[in-house]
């Protein structure tokens, strides 16, 4: 049983890894479908659903209210806070900032 909950969980991860690369392709490419966020959408379904808990580049790749995947000067804005140490990406598509720290605070 423990083992069959370790497999599915496997198996959970590395979807959730290959959504996210595969919606991060496609909006790299500017194909204009919505497939992406269909993509990130199911990633997060999947995440929770099998309590998967996301990496942290992962949890960091998308917007958290469209699904829009950041891909910086294309679908979100990115301005570098270097004294406070965190820069705030912005979504083109909804306007929402994310705070994204890139070292810690002493
Ligand atoms: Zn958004």
């Amino acid at each position: 049983m423990a083992r069959d909950e370790k497999l599915v969980s496997a198996i959970a991860r590395e979807r959730i890894g290959r959504l996210l690369s595969m919606a991060y392709k496609r909006t790299e490419k500017d194909t204009g479908d919505p497939l992406p966020g269909r993509y990130v959408r199911l990633a997060r379904e999947m995440s929770s659903h099998y309590k998967v808990s996301m990496e942290k580049k992962e949890k960091e790749a998308f917007c958290k209210k469209c699904n829009t995947v950041f891909v910086p000067g294309k679908t979100c804005s990115v301005r570098v806070l270097g004294k406070a140490g965190y820069s705030v990406y912005r979504c083109n598509k909804c306007g929402t900032e994310r705070k994204l720290y890139y070292k810690s605070i002493k």
